[in-house]
């Protein structure tokens, strides 16, 4: 376990807050014809896409009405955020994480909001367009200066990706959480690697179904192709952040793994099974090798593509992985699945193994390591698989009658080779994790 703190980073707008900080700014307006919002938004979308220049324009357009910049900071100061926000907060900085948050508004929004609501002390660093002057009209300039215009994601200015690059090169954490909601969180969300998490807001509740943009970049468009390994897009509704704030580390991840090992039937229909397999055992940190293949595929990225039924998963390989029960559903419909492989991972129980007779059929080889839940009652289901040629028992605290099992599976299973050995080599792959 790492002593390294884990670093969440936040969108701003409708992922902390409810609505985006330009509607009550904008608000202010006497008169919303003058405002005339139509035509601030027909040139950002079609000339510069900067959003703080469009914040400028409407920021000017404010000020000819008389509106000040204290009555623009005073509205900053009520923007409602999530509920839970607060909670969530202090949970993470109880558990030794960091926060980071990261929006394309402007650091005066996010700063005047989060002080008001006595938030701003559990933030470490807001990453946003620096406010240039206040007086006599709030001036944003460009996050960086030349101005970013590579990002094939982001619109020009900041790019959230690369800002994530510059923490990951810090090497100053363990995890990467990242929360967002809008298609300018994708960038960020495909930087996140196997042990980070990805978090899409998704408002079930709003009818114009405005937030669940990254929610279906990442599950429908990009989830195929991603350039990094991107293991998880999470539904975040609006009530979630409480949800978290209420549980406590463990139950946080205990949560994360059970939506990590949720059976996603509609995607064994859209990919087939061994693929779904394993994109399960891949988002877990496990492993597959796919027939006819040497190599072990561990990169999500790598999992070969084809027509559903292709390519068949023939070994299943999990050494610390954070693998449930509930996930060896993905067995159902594998129709070569010759070896398993479950090492060091502390969710196994003996449930689990009742779940490899999915498999009977084809199974010839497993071996268990280092399972500290498993006990006989688990190991002992290993005398359905008549097929096996192969088991290989180690380090397995739970089970007390070492002998016995040997002699059980010895008796049931006539043609298998049964190795109960607590000086089984430890798998390299521990060495890297
Ligand atoms: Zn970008």
């Amino acid at each position: 376990m790492s002593n390294l703190p884990n670093l969440f980073i936040f969108d701003f707008d409708d992922t902390l807050s409810v609505r985006g900080s330009c509607y009550p700014i904008e608000e202010l307006a006497i008169n919303q014809d003058q405002l005339n919002l139509k035509e601030i938004n027909y040139n950002y979308l079609k000339t510069h896409r900067c959003w703080n220049r469009r914040m400028n324009e409407v920021h000017k357009k404010l000020a000819e009405q008389g509106i000040d910049t204290q009555q623009i900071i005073e509205v900053c100061r009520t923007i409602e955020l999530s509920p839970g926000t607060h909670e969530l907060f202090r949970d993470i900085i109880d558990h030794n994480g960091k926060i980071v948050i990261m929006s394309n508004a402007c650091d005066l929004v996010v700063q005047e909001c989060l002080r008001a609501q006595n938030l701003l002390q559990y933030v470490d660093k807001i990453e946003s367009n620096p406010v240039r002057q206040t007086d006599p009209v709030i001036v944003i300039d460009e996050y960086e200066n030349p101005l970013q215009t590579t990002c094939q994601f982001c619109d020009p200015n900041l790019c959230k990706g690369s800002i994530i690059d510059q923490y990951r090169k810090r090497n100053l954490y363990d995890r990467m959480v990242f929360v967002g909601d809008g298609d300018n969180d994708v960038c960020a969300a495909l930087r996140m690697n196997k042990t980070d998490y990805v978090f899409a807001k998704y408002d079930e509740t709003s009818e114009k179904q405005v937030y669940d943009t990254m929610y279906d970049l990442l599950k429908n468009r990009y989830f195929q192709q991603l350039k990094t390994e991107l293991f998880m897009a999470s539904i975040l509704t609006k009530r979630i952040t409480s949800q978290i704030s209420s549980m406590n580390k463990r139950q946080f991840f205990t949560w994360l793994n059970a939506i990590w090992n949720r059976y996603d039937q509609k995607r064994v229909q859209e990919i087939g099974p061994d693929r779904a397999c394993a994109e399960w055992l891949l988002r877990c940190g496990g492993a597959v090798r796919f027939k006819n293949r040497q190599a072990i595929t561990t990169d999500y990225n790598a999992i070969p593509s084809g027509g559903p039924g292709q390519q068949k998963v023939e070994e299943i390989r999990a050494v610390k992985a954070c693998i449930t029960s509930d996930g060896f559903a993905y067995l159902k419909g594998l129709t070569d699945l010759r070896k398993v492989h479950l090492e060091k991972c502390d969710q196994i129980g003996d449930g689990t193994i009742a779940r490899l007779k999915q498999s009977k059929d084809t199974l010839e080889s497993v071996a268990l390591i280092d399972l500290p839940q498993l006990t006989e009652n688990g190991v002992g289901n290993l005398t359905e698989l008549k097929n096996l040629k192969q088991i290989d028992l180690a380090r397995l605290p739970g089970v007390k009658s070492r002998d016995g099992i040997v002699r059980l599976l010895t008796n049931e299973l006539p043609g298998c080779h049964v190795n109960y050995d607590d000086s089984y080599p430890h798998a390299p792959e521990l060495q890297e994790k």
